[in-house]
């Protein structure tokens, strides 16, 4: 066999420096065609010095020049440099590249997976706010496209990983299957009091007690807001409703989901919380390839925990699922306006408890969210919920003052 050929898309952030590591362990089985990054030049530069990829590009155009000479500091003057979003589409649906790893933050992601999808990619997702905002979309796009969807998110590559063998995402599940059930940690915020919610600082809530990952789902997951995007994400990948896909908190992060079967068997996938894990299973699928990650010791981790979520304490999971109960385009507006509010916290200007607030206003200022979606009413959505939480940051300001 030919090795494959991989698109990384965010190659400087932690989902992209995780697959490096994988793909490292394996050189014999993947070269790199293309590696992307946003703005960061030198990270993407070191991570070219280490795959050789033909073709590295920024998305912000700005930065091609630099991205230029950051190459050639390193002494890579031969690889192709490109830049700006009709790059990265490129790179994602080019012939070279068989694997596309979608690993963009954000609803940036969504035109590349698009794209890849399109080009009837394996694609191998992580950018959940793509599916969250335009799952009906991103999914058509991937049966037109006869793409193969592989989930990289670690709950729901969980869930592949415990349905029957020969299970295609996007299909109705078969027979027999009867729930789902995404496990979360909790946050680092599980245990703390809520009357000091308002004065949680940025760097509190990205020291996530079981993974590290990069700032915006680090937040995702302090708010929950991550576990009701991904319940958004579960529903689009294996075609369930939302009350077919059950929430449980388990703090250890080692059970990583559960599928439940009408006969009573409940298949778990169980890890130590490292990405590796599912990322060298979506590389490799259907084989098994070394991820670099210790073998799990059940007697040193003595226990597993699991509760239910705390809807008080956490808002941002119900606010999920009333943006689905809102209309085909609440998510969409839901997923904007958690962005908008994520990074108003992440630089100080919001407090953290006031983050549900101003997505809660926004699903409910943003208008319309009746009606079939296309990509351009996809694309509008997004832009009404990102005006309608800037209004609030606005309000929510004058609140406070
Ligand atoms: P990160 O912030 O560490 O990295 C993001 C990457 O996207 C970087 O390479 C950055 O340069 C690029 N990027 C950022 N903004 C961009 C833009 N506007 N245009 C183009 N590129 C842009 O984020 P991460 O933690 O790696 O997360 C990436 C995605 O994977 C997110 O959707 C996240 O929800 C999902 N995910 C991450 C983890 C994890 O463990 N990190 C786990 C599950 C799912
Ligand atoms: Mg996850």
């Amino acid at each position: 066999m030919r090795g494959q050929h991989l698109t990384i898309l965010g190659a400087t952030g932690s989902i992209g420096g995780q697959t490096l590591d994988v793909i490292a362990r394996s050189p014999e089985r993947w070269s790199v065609h293309a590696l992307t990054s946003h703005r960061d030049v030198e990270g993407l530069a070191a991570a070219a010095r280490q795959v050789r990829p033909e073709v590295a590009v920024v998305a912000d155009s700005g930065y091609a020049s630099a991205l230029r000479d950051a190459l050639d500091a390193v002494g890579l003057t031969g690889i192709s440099v490109a830049a700006g979003e009709q790059a990265l589409a490129e790179v994602a649906a080019a012939d070279e590249t068989d694997i596309v790893v979608a690993g963009i933050v954000g609803a940036a992601g969504l035109r590349p997976v698009m794209a890849a999808a399109e080009a009837g990619k394996r694609l191998l997702l992580a950018n959940k706010e793509s599916l969250v905002m335009a799952g009906a979309v991103v999914m058509d796009a991937v049966r037109r496209g006869g793409a193969t969807l592989v989930p990289l998110d670690s709950e729901h590559n969980a869930l592949f990983q415990c349905l029957p063998s020969g299970y295609v995402t996007g299909e109705s599940l078969p027979p027999g299957v009867e729930r789902l059930t995404l496990t979360g940690s909790g946050g680092p915020f599980r245990q703390r009091s809520l009357a000091t919610f308002a004065s949680i600082t940025p760097d509190e809530a990205c020291r996530h007690p079981t993974w590290s990952m990069g700032r915006k789902i680090s937040v995702d997951s302090a708010t929950l807001m991550n576990k009701g995007l991904e319940l958004i994400e579960a529903c689009w990948l294996f075609r369930v409703a939302p009350a077919a896909v059950d929430v449980v908190i388990h703090p250890q992060s080692i059970v990583h989901s559960l599928v439940a079967y009408g006969d009573g068997s409940v298949l778990a996938q169980l890890a130590y919380p490292d990405m590796r894990t599912p990322i060298a299973h979506a590389l490799a699928w259907p084989e098994r390839v070394d991820a670099g990650v210790g073998r799990l010791d059940l007697a040193a981790l003595a226990r597993l925990d699991f509760e239910y979520p705390d809807d008080e304490r956490f808002p941002c999971l119900r606010l999920a699922a009333q943006a689905l109960e809102a209309g085909p385009g609440g998510p969409a507006v839901v997923n904007a306006a958690n962005e908008v509010a994520v990074d108003a916290f992440l630089a100080g200007s919001l407090p953290f408890d006031a983050i549900a607030r101003v997505i809660e206003g926004a699903l409910f200022r943003a208008g319309n969210v009746a009606g079939a979606l296309d990509f351009e009413r996809v694309m509008a959505l997004d832009a009404a919920g990102r005006q309608a939480a800037e209004a609030m940051l606005v309000a929510d300001r004058g609140m406070s003052r």
